[in-house]
């Protein structure tokens, strides 16, 4: 199997044990000589002329056209990065692309800590393992007529040798070693989101067909679901939706998942209707890019819900930031909503800066010292002549489809094993 390929001008192999260079699938190559040219060289492998050169210590020892193959006993260092077993470079289009052939279960060690946090649930990253060993069989040949099985980018899934590998993610992977997830005998698409925010969704609410086994399913024990506030004015709706001056905005939640299945713009020109992943998408057009989810509910802006009673000195046109501990800090204009019946763990400090620039700290110490304001009114309508800007109010991270990895974690710390998680996320399925 091999994984992975990047262009590099110029590449430099570093001496890393007793690693050597042979010569490798070289058809038209002049100076073919089958045997191992170098050993504990200092070696650089060099682009030229749409050829391969090696130096070793600024002496060209060979010139190769086509490719060369680097095996190692231990690992293969190569722009700082460390990989296992092989890695084959080839020279193509005037540029010089890099592989690395190894065992899937191995590649795995390298891809999944990138997917979910190493220092979750033991059980949660088993089962991240076995959904990662399901995209990468499934996705084997995606990048065929380039030579190659997968790329190392989230275009396929991120790889990046051996220096992301984590003890706790490949103990992960070797206690499920050839476990993969099947539906009537078939390996399934083990499609997983960051968080779902309560509810998970079937897949034809987000791409065109309907999956057996994706199916929405009510993700009540999950903890840490990202919580998001998004404001627009109309005006910003207007320039977004290309429809002339947008007047009026109308949402439709499921009343199963509570998400956002159509989204309306009505315009002087037109209407915008979005469906699907577009309820989204459509929002990458503005500076805070896609939303992060469509499990939201609209509100008017300035209709905020406030903190507690040491905040009355707020009004109504002050502005709340709320900072969270991982850095993505909640911004918005108008609104901050903490909503006491789901996790706000996250939300380490709101701050109000009022008309003046002053900033007071809103010590919100306790989530539950927070009182919400009674007057608080989601709507599924708001016109321009209600407000000049609506506020969207959500949970959840992700497309929302297959497991919830927060969700996974929250099932794993109650006890579920692996194999539970997922057959609770996906519908129907056999583990083995
Ligand atoms: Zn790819």
């Amino acid at each position: 199997m091999g994984f992975f390929s990047k262009n590099y001008e110029n590449s430099y192999i570093y001496k890393d044990n007793d690693y050597y260079v042979m010569i490798g699938n070289f058809n038209n190559s002049t100076d073919a000589n089958n045997t191992m040219i170098s050993k504990n060289i200092n070696g650089e492998v060099v682009h030229i002329d749409n050829s391969i050169g090696i130096y070793d210590n600024n002496h060209l020892l060979a010139v190769y056209k086509n490719s060369i193959t680097i095996k190692s006993n231990d690992y293969i260092s190569l722009l700082n990065k460390k990989y296992r077993n092989l890695i084959n470079i080839i020279c193509k289009n005037n540029s010089l692309s890099v592989i690395n052939t190894l065992d899937i279960e191995e590649y795995l060690y390298g891809v999944v800590p990138s997917e979910m946090p190493s220092s979750w649930h033991k059980e949660a990253l088993k089962a991240q393992a076995v959904t990662a060993r399901n995209y990468a069989y499934a996705n084997l040949g995606t990048h065929k007529k380039d030579g190659y099985d997968v790329c190392d980018t989230v275009h396929c899934q991120v790889y990046n040798g051996v220096n992301n590998e984590k003890q706790s993610t490949t103990d992960a992977i070797n206690e499920t070693k050839g476990v993969f997830a099947y539906y009537n005998n078939e390996l399934i698409n083990a499609v997983y989101s960051s968080s779902s925010g309560g509810y998970t969704d079937d897949a034809e609410n987000v791409w065109n067909n309907s999956v057996p086994y994706l199916k929405a399913v009510k993700d009540e024990y999950e903890e840490g679901a990202k919580q998001w506030t998004r404001t627009f004015t109309f005006d910003e709706l207007s320039s977004m939706a290309s429809i002339g001056t947008v007047n009026e905005i109308i949402l439709e939640n499921s009343s199963v998942t509570g998400r956002v299945n159509k989204l309306t713009l009505i315009g002087t020109n037109g209407e915008k209707v979005l469906e699907k992943e577009e309820v989204r998408t459509f929002f990458s057009k503005h500076i805070g890019g896609s939303l992060d989810s469509k499990n939201f509910k609209m509100l008017k802006a300035n209709n905020y819900i406030s903190a507690n009673s040491k905040q009355d000195n707020i009004e109504k046109d002050n502005t709340i930031y709320a900072i969270s501990s991982k850095g993505s800090s909640a911004i918005n204009r108008d609104v901050f909503v903490i909503d006491k019946n789901t996790t706000s763990s996250e939300i380490d400090n709101m701050y109000v800066i009022n008309k003046n620039q002053n900033i007071s700290n809103l010590l919100p110490k306790n989530k539950d010292d927070y009182n919400t304001n009674s007057n608080i009114n989601y709507v599924s309508k708001l016109t321009r002549k209600d407000s000049n800007s609506v506020t969207f109010v959500g949970k959840g991270w992700g497309h929302g489809v297959g497991m919830s990895q927060y969700g996974a974690n929250s099932l794993a710390k109650k006890g579920y094993k692996y194999d539970e998680i997922l057959k609770y996320y996906y519908t129907g399925i056999e583990v083995k």
